[in-house]
């Protein structure tokens, strides 16, 4: 059985990432989606709102489980027995630095990371800019998935 894991932010949930989990559920036995923990960091939703937003996302999604992540990345993949990391790439940039960390978690976890590119109509597609246009009240269609997209109105 081939099982990945697919550690993130998610803050919030794109339409890029839930496109990047589906086409991985085609591909992968089962596949843990892990919303990161990071405590050096305030984010703008909190890991309860993000974990329910993937959920809700995935619902139809038989063999993708979400949960909270926390520590190290090569640990957790361990204790959810993943063949592999998960990642998804947009471009150059994001290409280095997931190479980068490919190389490391190999080094520390002996786990490889397989990226899957991004669909071209989610390129410019990021949290970032989901948190931009949720700031200004701008149309959020077409970033976040639309099972989500009420929860943001009003919320700049
Ligand atoms: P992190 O803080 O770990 O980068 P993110 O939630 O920003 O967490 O991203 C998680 C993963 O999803 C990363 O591999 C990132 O490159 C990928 N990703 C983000 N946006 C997109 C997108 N539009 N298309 C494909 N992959 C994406």
């Amino acid at each position: 059985m081939s099982t990945c894991l697919f550690p993130g932010s998610f803050d919030p949930p794109t339409v890029g990432h839930i496109d990047i989990i589906r086409r991985a559920s085609a591909l992968f036995d089962h596949v843990y989606v892990a919303v990161m923990v990071n405590t050096a960091k305030t984010p703008f939703c909190p890991i309860e709102e993000r974990l329910d937003m993937l959920r809700t996302c995935c619902r139809g999604l038989k063999n993708v489980t979400v949960l909270e992540g926390r520590g190290m990345t090569v640990d957790l993949a361990k204790a959810c027995g993943a063949d592999a990391l998960l990642r998804g790439v947009r471009g150059e940039a994001d290409g280095g630095q997931e190479a980068a960390m490919a190389a490391l978690n190999a080094r520390i976890g002996g786990i490889d990371t397989v990226a899957l590119f991004t669909a071209p109509e989610y390129s410019f597609v990021s949290s970032t800019f989901a948190r931009d246009v949720i700031h200004y009240g701008g149309k959020l269609e077409g970033i976040l998935p639309k099972e989500i997209i009420p929860r943001f109105k009003n919320r700049g």
